[in-house]
């Protein structure tokens, strides 16, 4: 049995595909299925990496811009993470490792369309982001050196100059982590938190140990307890009625929040916090902000998710004997999420050799 610990969406993805390799498996997932995950605003970037590079010159000083201004907060910071962190800074990965991410975000798009085409009951749709930003012309000058070559164009909304992303797919997570979650009917999902895998068992936190052939661990930036360098960017999403909704996706950088409007709810997400803490203490800033895009709305679910973030934005997937690890997607998880599970599936399985995203590039 192969048994994925993490059922946020790339512990799903990754029990999906092992589900229709005919393996038998199981799903351990502490708390509710994607509770973390589903905070996501569901917009898929397939061919925008740039913004989740964290470590790219100048990107330091723009973050301590915006704890100065109150955007985002730093309330605990692992110090290895940090010396990784300044040993990454700046560093570009290579064409390899984006020609590889950019066959990544190629597959999951083409995987999202056929779950879709089987049903499209998560509301994909292909349709343009707008995006305001504080300096177009910085902006479209980042665009146009994202190594996986946006198409963009400038816009309008709202008598302002915007970006207008033309590549995004939206889809509802919350929709999607349903539809997963039915499309692993026969998969054993267990309600418990995994503590270490020994000697070829899982061992669970009350004991339980469960015979395993291989783990995938897609824990999010929960596998930092493996010494797996990964930090929690912190952010809300919230589902919100709303007699009103916006007619477009607006991902607004300049309140800090997204608005993406679903058939039964607006969704509004925000903040990028270095903040392992689970309480709302934000919350308020970006429901404020979203006001601007949806002057009245009530919300009716609040989720608080973990983007696992690594010193320098790229993912983990990565074999450790009889463990996979999985994690790192940063601000991409559900543009990433089906490579990533398929990726992983095959690590587990022993059908492919090591990706270029191991951790041995933080040595
Ligand atoms: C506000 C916000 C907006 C976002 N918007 C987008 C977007 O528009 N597009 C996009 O592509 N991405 C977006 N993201 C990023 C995306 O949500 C994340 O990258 C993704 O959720 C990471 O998924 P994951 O499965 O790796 O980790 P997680 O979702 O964190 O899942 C890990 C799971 O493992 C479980 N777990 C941990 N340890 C254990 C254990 N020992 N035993 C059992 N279970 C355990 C946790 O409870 C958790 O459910 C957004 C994120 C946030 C917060």
């Amino acid at each position: 049995m192969i048994v994925v610990v993490g059922g946020g969406v790339v512990g799903l993805f990754a029990a999906y595909y092992l589900k229709r390799e005919g393996v038998d498996v199981a799903l351990v997932e502490a708390r509710d299925i994607a509770h973390s995950s589903r905070a996501a605003a569901g917009v898929l970037e397939f061919t925008k990496f740039e913004l989740n590079r964290i470590n790219v010159g100048g990107y330091a000083s723009r973050y301590l811009k915006m704890i100065r201004s109150g955007k985002a907060a730093l309330r605990r910071i692992d110090p290895l993470w940090l010396l990784t962190y300044l040993k990454m800074y700046g560093r570009d990965p290579g064409a390899d490792v984006w020609a590889f991410m950019s066959e990544m975000a190629q597959f999951s798009k083409r995987e999202y369309f056929r779950l879709a085409e089987e049903s499209n009951d998560f509301e994909l749709r292909e349709e343009p982001v707008y995006e305001v930003v504080d300096e177009v012309e910085k902006e479209v000058d980042s665009l146009r050196r994202d190594p996986l070559r946006p198409r963009f164009e400038v816009g309008e909304l709202d008598g302002r100059r915007v970006i207008v992303y033309l590549d995004a797919v939206v889809v509802s997570t919350d929709l999607l982590a349903d539809r997963l979650v039915r499309e692993l009917s026969g998969v054993k999902i267990i309600k418990k938190r995994a503590a270490e895998l020994e000697d070829k068992h899982l061992v669970l936190e009350d004991g339980e140990r469960l015979a395993v052939d291989g783990v995938v661990f897609a824990s999010g930036w929960w596998c930092r307890r493996m010494g797996v360098p990964v930090a929690p960017l912190k952010g809300y999403g919230v589902r919100a009625a709303a007699a009103q909704k916006p007619g477009k996706t607006i991902a607004d950088f300049v309140g800090g929040v997204f608005v993406v409007p679903f058939s039964r709810w607006v969704k509004i997400t925000g903040r990028f916090d270095v903040d392992p803490y689970p309480d709302l203490k934000y919350l308020d800033k970006v429901l404020e902000a979203a006001r601007r895009w949806v002057p009245s709305f009530e919300v009716f679910d609040t989720a608080v998710g973990y983007r696992p973030c690594t010193p320098d934005g790229l993912p983990i997937l990565e074999r450790r004997g009889d463990a996979v690890i999985a994690t790192g997607t940063c601000r991409l998880g559900w543009t990433y999420g089906p490579a990533m599970g398929k990726l992983a599936a095959e690590l587990a399985l022993g059908r492919r050799g090591d990706t270029p995203l191991t951790t041995r590039r933080f040595r």
